[in-house]
């Protein structure tokens, strides 16, 4: 079965690696104009935080820079430096915000601090009365209580007359708690609080949503939207059917296939026991590269919920994990596949098209932003540019 991520004149250094990653950055770009388009009258910005969801900061910043982004957030002053050759034009917020010692590298670097506290305020009052006009972005708690000025606070700055004239915010923001859930009543009542200092801060650029909020409507898009994992293909919206293009496919080699007797056991802890004679395929690939322990077939305790355990996929067909992943390796059952469908030196897909991202962080117990800013550093990364 052959894919778009399949491509036959691919350095050696990838066809033979233990652990390799296909990012499509088409599919990041459409990805992205997907969001513009469902972004209605609002701007997208992109979110390439975490170097890039884990997918890579320079490339994924430039697809996104060339697809037309000129605002993107990343989470400290580090990334926005690694960011900046590849966005030249674009604005770059900071969304950690800013600490005494880090003005040159937001000077220099043209990067945007988004004040997330009373503290980082004062600072950046006193900074701005000695140095003049500077560009920020004030981050407004409506209700997640994580980072943010105190709505109060944030709106009486408007009409404080003590402020510096230079403080000249470009953009107010806040962050929803349950956008990914649209029947929280939490949405409404961060909406209506998002509205009063919206209002407050006439004529500044607003904006609320993140990828599930851009999903809630028109209501929610304000002047920009903030989307992340919905460019990466994950799913940001619960029970709903994922509207994005799949991004990756990570594949692991497979080092050896062993035949095993029925009643033998499989892995550390001898946590498996084969109920029928058996042909397991010893993958390249552990819980150091992200393949979370969770991911177990057995022999850890989430198992004991009813939970089932990951599966990989070979010529598109699944195969379960068994026993615990290991920090290297991990077994996967491939006695169901044709006699001769496996071979060592296979690769099976452990995230792609054939098992998709969301499904392999479920059996985790967790969500795609985390397998995949967790990937790690062994995959022979490949940026490939597939059919639009
Ligand atoms: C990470 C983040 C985003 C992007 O969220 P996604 O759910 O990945 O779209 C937007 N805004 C803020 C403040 C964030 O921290």
């Amino acid at each position: 079965m052959t894919d778009r991520f399949d491509i036959l004149d691919a350095p050696d250094e990838f066809l033979a690696a233990p652990l390799r990653l296909t990012v499509d950055l088409s599919a990041i770009a459409d990805n992205w104009r997907e969001m513009a388009r469902r972004s209605g009258k609002a701007r997208a910005a992109a979110v390439v935080k975490a170097d890039a969801y884990g997918l890579g900061i320079e490339d994924v910043g430039q697809v996104l820079y060339r697809a037309g982004a000129r605002d993107f957030f990343v989470a400290v002053p580090a990334e926005g430096v690694t960011l900046r050759p590849y966005a030249p034009e674009a604005r770059i917020f900071v969304l950690s915000g800013i600490w005494p010692g880090q003005e040159d590298v937001f000077f220099d670097n043209d990067l945007v601090p988004v004040i997330a506290s009373e503290e980082q305020l004062a600072f950046w009052m006193a900074l701005l009365s000695e140095r003049g006009p500077y560009p920020c972005a004030l981050h407004v708690d409506t209700g997640f209580n994580r980072l943010g000025l105190p709505m109060a606070e944030a709106i009486a700055l408007t009409d404080d007359v003590s402020r510096p004239a230079s403080l000249d915010p470009v953009l107010v923001m806040s962050h929803l708690a349950c956008g990914d859930d649209p029947s929280s009543p939490m949405n409404r009542r961060q909406l209506e609080s998002f509205r009063q200092v919206s209002a407050a801060f006439e004529g500044v650029d607003s904006s609320l949503a993140a990828s599930a909020g851009t999903f809630l409507g028109a209501d929610y898009h304000f002047d920009l939207t903030r989307p992340g994992i919905a460019l990466y293909g994950g799913e940001a919206v619960n029970g709903v059917k994922n509207p994005m293009r799949s991004v990756i496919k990570a594949e692991a080699r497979i080092i050896q296939v062993r035949e095993a007797k029925a009643g033998e056991t499989v892995s550390y802890g001898a946590s498996h026991r084969l109920t029928r004679d058996s042909r397991l395929a010893i993958a390249s690939v552990g819980y150091a590269d992200g393949y979370l322990r969770n991911l177990s077939g057995s022999g850890i305790p989430l198992r004991q919920t009813g939970l089932a355990g990951a599966r990989g996929a070979i010529a598109g067909q699944p195969v379960p994990v068994v026993g615990r992943v290991t920090m290297d390796q991990t077994i996967f059952d491939v006695t169901d596949l044709a006699a001769h469908g496996v071979r060592a030196g296979d690769y099976v897909e452990l995230i792609g098209p054939a098992m998709p991202l969301d499904d392999v962080a479920r059996a985790a117990g967790t969500i795609g932003y985390e397998m995949l800013t967790g990937l790690g550093l062994r995959y022979e990364r490949l940026y490939i540019e597939g059919d639009d």
